[in-house]
């Protein structure tokens, strides 16, 4: 049998590295690196490297299901098609358009996404959609876009290697983004690259580190506020910029002026000689990156976090300038695609806001409907607080595992089991597809055509290499047809190029992406016209909003914090080995090979005091609910810290994480909870 190779995007992480898949038939056997792509440049980590497995695991869904009792019958396409758009329709007319949710998935293409989005505005005609950047960098979104203008990574992946210095935040890189914490490395090894960690955790990074030091969780605002109180005692601001392209400076001054280094000790733990060396080499340095992630934008402060971090770049002038900037690292494979294609519940396409009229009737013209709603939609996160309550009556998710997650996961499971009707569309038999009424079997990224979209904002192309497994259909084609069942008569596409030329005709930041233009290694956004080369760096010369808008943040605690009941602090995250919640490495024998089952990370002092040895297993209960898991003994947390990777359903983590929400950006915070710790037999 002939042996192809395609080019196409690995599906896990947003570094978005190439790759080949290799094929015999319809069969995968293999994945190689593509040794000329900007981001990969011929390596890959071991998740990429078996990306190829878990398409081919036997238990891939290949037929449509319907509840039947408490297990599924199969059926046929049309039938479980019509019972999805039939059971929208009337639960919409009903209970009202906005009492059916739609939740889409950083793992389908960007023209999967779009027609989600489409589906529920001129469909469905409701705003209630989301996806699980509510979960990871909402907070990102809603924070630099009001500083700077625009939600996304200011500089490229490429800029790594220009760097004089790393300011890392927040970002296990070596574990979460691995060819990006590999370009880390190398610059401090071969170049010289200086590199500051901030992590409560000690993470691989610290090793190679010029300074590091473990905050306190969730004080994050107080340390970056406490840098620049340093760097402006020093005077080591960049004046000349200040003046030049941002506003606001005067009220930071005055705020900043309260966390002195030893106020910040006291709040943040770091010691206060260490925030201020930190302050001179990051204001001294000539291109300076700031690298963060989830460590700070999963907090009821996160946008305050991202906020702070964007004060501190502008006050020294590194943003917008190649080699700096404030780079988010965007956790899955097209979440970047999936926000910029308006998967979410106040803006379309290009993030341009539904409470626009101007925009609204340019959406309504193109996709010929009389009128769209003006009403933002509810988050990810309070549709399933409003499917608790029992306002949202039905919800249509592909390609996402709330029920394992999303914080307080137990909340979660009842509110999906009182839906009047649930659809999931999924590659396997999910956690969450147990509740649902139909299952649709759908596309893995190796099935079909599209793109996705990194976290340097580069569009790139994915390509099909074998056909879906039975009678499972790609995701694109399934959300045209229940459109169409619906009665809506404008999702009529040969192919996803022609949903790519629909959606970049309608968003200025797309503007000029086409197939053709994304033949070898794709194009970053902003591209707004049919010749215009793409944007590496953003913000050059102005920002995106015109002037850089300082926004003084003070500190704010956490929204659970230790207590003689609940005395640990728990910070959950992810492994080098898995992805999410496991679908995919979880069917992948040489990553579950390497981590099977789930632990909780506990300091030796710690470990002491209870009696517990290394291995033996330990309740970790919150005021939520308890999992049983390992205990791994190690220096990596602080006393008084326990840490649980959040992959197992198994044993979720997110069964103990509280579901408080940022006031604005309405992302979860994960990353502290007070928990208890027992041994298993007490
Ligand atoms: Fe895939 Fe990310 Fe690994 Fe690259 S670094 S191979 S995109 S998981």
């Amino acid at each position: 049998m002939e042996t192809r190779h395609t080019h196409t995007i690995c599906p896990y992480c947003g570094c978005g590295c190439g790759l080949y898949l290799v094929s015999e038939g319809d069969t995968l056997t293999g994945t190689l690196p593509s040794s000329r792509h900007p981001v990969s440049r011929g390596s890959l980590c071991v998740k990429g490297w078996n990306s190829h497995e878990f398409v081919n695991h036997p238990a891939r869904l290949a037929r449509p299901l319907l509840r039947e009792g408490e297990g599924f019958a199969p059926t046929d396409w049309d039938r479980a098609l019509n019972e999805v758009a039939t059971s929208l329709s009337a639960i919409s007319k009903r209970h009202g358009p906005d009492s059916v949710a739609f939740l889409s998935s950083a793992k389908m293409t960007n023209e999967e996404n779009y027609l989600m989005m489409k589906l529920a505005r001129a469909v469905y005609g409701t705003n209630n959609i989301d996806h699980c950047a509510r979960l990871c960098h909402a907070s990102t979104v809603a924070g630099l876009a009001e500083t700077f203008g625009s939600g996304a990574m200011t500089n490229s992946i490429g800029d790594f290697d220009e760097a004089d210095l790393f300011l890392v935040i927040g970002s296990d890189t070596t574990a979460q983004h691995p060819l990006i914490g590999t370009r880390i490395v190398k610059s401090v090894l071969d170049r010289g690259a200086k590199l500051i960690v901030f992590d409560p955790r000690t993470i691989e990074l610290v090793k190679y580190a010029t300074l590091s030091a473990r905050q306190r969780n969730g004080s994050d605002v107080a340390l970056v506020n406490g840098l620049m109180n340093a760097i402006i005692t020093a005077g080591l601001q960049d004046e000349a910029y200040i003046a030049a392209r941002t506003e606001g400076f005067e009220e930071l001054r005055k705020l900043v002026a309260a966390y002195t280094p030893e106020r910040v000790e006291e709040l943040s733990s770091v010691p206060a000689r260490d925030l201020v060396e930190a302050a001179r080499l990051y204001a001294g340095a000539k291109k300076a990156m700031i690298v963060y992630a989830m460590g700070i934008t999963q907090h009821v402060s996160g946008v305050e976090g991202v906020q702070a971090l964007a004060n501190l770049a502008m006050l020294t002038g590194h943003v917008g300038f190649p080699g700096t900037g404030v780079n988010p690292l965007r956790g899955q494979n097209n979440v970047q695609g999936a926000c910029d294609m308006g998967a979410l519940p106040d803006v379309v396409s290009g993030y341009q806001k539904v409470a626009d009229p101007a925009v609204r009737e340019k959406f309504a013209k193109a996709w010929g409907v009389p009128r769209l709603p003006d009403k933002p939609g509810l988050a990810a996160t309070e549709i399933m607080n409003g499917a608790a309550a029992g306002t949202i009556k039905a919800i249509y998710i592909v390609g996402e595992n709330p029920a394992v997650s999303d914080p307080d996961t137990n909340h979660v499971r009842k509110a999906l089991s009182k839906l009047e009707f649930l659809a999931v569309q999924d590659i396997f038999l999910t956690e969450t597809a147990r509740f649902a009424h139909v299952v649709l079997p759908a596309s893995s990224f190796a099935e079909k055509d599209g793109t996705f979209t990194n976290t340097e904002r580069r569009c790139q192309r994915v390509r099909k290499a074998v056909a879906c497994p039975g009678e499972a259909r790609e995701d694109w084609r399934v959300i045209a047809d229940i459109a169409r069942r619906a009665g809506y008569n404008g999702m009529n596409y040969a192919h996803p190029s022609e949903i790519m030329a629909e959606a970049a005709s309608l968003t200025p930041i797309y503007g000029g992406i086409s197939y053709d233009r994304l033949e070898t290694f794709g194009l970053q956004w902003p591209c707004p016209g049919a010749s215009h080369p793409g944007t590496p760096v953003l913000h050059v010369e102005k920002f995106t909003r015109g002037k850089g808008a300082f926004k003084p943040r003070d500190y704010k605690a956490p929204a659970e914090t230790p207590d003689a009941e609940y005395p640990f602090v728990l910070s959950t995250g992810r492994l080098y080995w898995h992805w999410h919640t496991r679908s995919m490495t979880g069917r992948t024998s040489t990553l579950e090979r390497e981590s099977p089952d789930c632990f909780v990370e506990i300091s030796p002092a710690d470990a002491k005091t209870l009696g517990v040895r290394k291995g033996e297993k330990l309740k970790v209960s919150s005021r939520r609910g308890t999992i049983t898991v390992r205990a791994e003994v190690t220096e990596r947390v602080k006393a008084g810290s326990v840490y649980v990777p959040f992959h197992y359903g198994e044993a979720a983590a997110n069964l103990l994480t509280i579901a408080a929400l940022d006031p604005v950006a309405k992302i979860p915070e994960f990353k502290i909870c007070a928990v208890r710790l027992e041994k298993a037999g007490a």
